[in-house]
């Protein structure tokens, strides 16, 4: 008797995700479908709106991840800087909402994963298609900085991409609002993939940070790897402070420059986006209008 009275108290420590979730404050009920990913903090779902039948994204963290008066917070700032943000290569926000155990954002739906899947299965990725991505990317990054808000994680991971194969900024996690003009950002918490060299040197940082992120996608898109490789993080960082990569010779001029520009290890001759944007390699090349879905598998053929 004793051990059963424990198997169920046990049973309800375990707290599952409910099927139908509901936002009490707006009205709406969603129905829990597909898993989509995993990350730190949230479990991530298809959620349909049970009357408009629209699908989102939901993502799920659970309360007892956030404990800790900081964690609240950055979670609280997370959601403060998304909802603001309003661009067609960012992520949509449609709303948060919270139940006794969980904390809900439901976002716009990026149906064909990321750049980091499309990465591991092709490596290498064509010119035309690199440029493309870039566009978008540097689009979605322009806004954000004209919104005074540093991403500060930008990676494969992060650029989701839509059923279309248009380019979705996600997970503002470690994003910031710039206070005031010139301010220095100091701290960063967290491990961005993509780390520039004045963060790890602590010397403060601003929007420059998601320029060398931008050369290092840029760099791993055409090259199939990152620049600052290694098996351990430590000689990632050395590496990343004495700003020691190499770019293959098969590189075409116009990116080896952009890449060189952008990896700059001083942040101030690092190019701004809008820099980026009139970029030689940006301007001069082919740039496709669209990408098929196939991209994500096989190289087009560009006729
Ligand atoms: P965390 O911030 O905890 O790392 P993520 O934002 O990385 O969580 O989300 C975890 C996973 O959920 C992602 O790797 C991805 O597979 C999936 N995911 C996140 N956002 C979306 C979205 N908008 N559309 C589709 N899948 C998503």
């Amino acid at each position: 008797m004793a051990t059963k009275y424990k198997e169920n108290t046990r049973l309800k420590v375990v707290k599952e995700i409910p099927d139908v979730v509901i936002d009490c404050v707006n009205k709406r009920r969603y129905m829990k479908g597909r898993f989509l990913g995993k990350g730190g903090f949230a479990k991530c779902y298809e959620l349909t709106d049970m009357e408009t039948k629209e699908v989102f994204a939901g993502k799920v963290v659970p309360k007892a991840m956030l404990l800790k008066q900081h964690q609240k917070e950055k979670m609280t700032q997370e959601i403060a800087i998304h909802r603001s943000l309003n661009h067609k290569n960012i992520v949509g926000f449609q709303g948060y909402f919270e139940d006794p155990n969980y904390v809900y954002i439901v976002l716009e739906l990026c149906r064909r994963r990321s750049l980091m899947e499309m990465h591991k299965r092709r490596k290498v990725i064509t010119e035309p298609e690199t440029r493309y991505f870039m566009q978008q990317i540097g689009t979605a990054c322009k806004y954000l900085h004209e919104q005074k808000v540093i991403h500060r994680d930008l990676k494969l991971g992060n650029l989701f991409l839509s059923n279309e194969m248009e380019i979705k900024l996600g997970d503002f996690g470690l994003a910031t609002r710039v206070d005031y003009i010139g301010e220095r950002k100091r701290t960063l918490c967290g491990t961005p993939n993509y780390i520039a060299p004045e963060v790890l040197g602590k010397k403060g940082h601003s929007f420059e940070v998601d320029s060398w992120s931008l050369g290092c996608i840029l760099y791993t898109m055409l090259v199939g790897r990152p620049p600052f490789e290694t098996s351990s993080l430590k000689d990632t960082y050395t590496k990343i402070k004495k700003n020691e990569y190499h770019i293959p010779s098969r590189v075409s001029l116009p990116v080896r420059q952009l890449i060189q520009k952008l990896l700059h290890s001083d942040p101030s001759q690092r190019p701004t986006m809008d820099q980026v944007l009139n970029d030689e390699f940006m301007t001069l090349g082919y740039l496709p209008s669209r990408l098929p879905t196939s991209c994500l598998t096989m190289a087009p053929r560009f006729e």
